[in-house]
């Protein structure tokens, strides 16, 4: 049995609270620009992996809420109000990005609210399969370089990154070291990408956790770098790699770059905890304006951005 794992019930109240959220700030939705949607298979095992508290969960206790069928999880995405959000999926090891990224395709096209993801990893041949990904129409790249176990400055990335940057595609990365660090996470291999390809459009996700200063800083140096928000601020995180109070009027200067992410369906809480989490920031109705849609809505130019 692994009831004691499951979390308290998000509820079907939940939508009309996240609605209430952003109808309160009057914005026309939320745009989300970290969610997991990839291969039943994959995700099956992801969950198995926090269920069993792998070593990259930090060995936390992390109950996955929104165990739904994938089309029950795009729907409460819709009603919670979230306009457009992303399938962050990647690759574990080499030969495995080109199949995730036919399969996101199809997932693009059955699903017109998410933007096409696409994914990639150091290997012979990245270079061929993000410009067929880039032509195909991929709106956003997820690297996770946790998981991945690659160094992001690795020769083999150098013209995929290259061929993102000219191309202005954001790349959500996973690069910072929680909640568990690996070989090569932490702020000093993306400076090193950032040296090479100063226009690269990372997004860092997690806000860098638990790095965030030294990820503030490659933000305010690289005009391009943004930063999700994705589980930072919640009483989870907080407990586990708390944000340094001393950084947040970097985080209110950095207000245009800040993007909403939440791990969604992933996480060891309520969608709604995380949207509070940002509001208790106090950094005002124009910065949460800003992260919970305006922001990512330009980057990705949706409609009336
Ligand atoms: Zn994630």
């Amino acid at each position: 049995m692994s009831d004691h794992r499951i979390a308290p019930a998000a509820g079907p109240g939940e939508a009309g609270h996240v609605r209430g959220f952003w109808q309160g700030l009057g914005l026309p939705g939320l745009v989300d620009v970290h969610t997991h949607f990839m291969p039943e298979r994959v995700l099956r095992k992801v969950w198995a992996y926090f269920d069993a508290l792998g070593p990259l969960t930090g060995g936390v206790e992390w109950p996955i809420t929104y165990r739904q069928e994938e089309d029950e999880r795009a729907a409460l995405l819709r009603d919670f109000g979230v306009r457009a959000f992303t399938a962050m999926l990647y690759p574990h090891k080499p030969g495995m990005a080109r199949w995730l990224n036919d399969w996101a395709v199809d997932f693009a096209r059955r699903t017109p609210d998410c933007l096409h993801t696409s994914t990639l990893f150091p290997e012979p041949g990245v270079e061929t399969y993000v410009r067929e990904a880039v032509e195909a129409g991929a709106r956003v790249f997820k690297a996770h370089v946790q998981v991945g176990a690659y160094d992001p400055a690795d020769e083999l990335l150098d013209g995929a990154w290259g061929l993102l940057a000219d191309a202005g595609v954001p790349v959500v990365i996973h690069c910072g070291s929680g909640p568990a660090p690996g070989k090569h996470t932490g702020p000093e291999p993306i400076a090193r990408v950032l040296a090479r390809h100063p226009r690269l459009r990372l997004v860092v996700a997690h806000m860098g956790m638990p790095e965030y200063e030294d990820f503030l800083d490659l933000a305010e140096r690289y005009e391009e770098v943004r930063l999700d928000t994705t589980m930072a601020f919640t009483d989870f995180s907080e407990r586990l790699a708390p944000f340094p109070r001393r950084a947040l009027p970097r985080l209110a200067g950095l207000g245009d770059r800040v993007l909403l992410g939440t791990d969604f369906p992933n996480i060891p809480y309520p969608y709604l905890h995380q949207l509070h989490a940002l509001e208790r920031l106090r950094l005002g109705e124009a910065w949460l304006r800003g992260v919970c849609h305006d922001n990512a809505a330009r980057l990705f130019a949706l409609p009336g951005a």
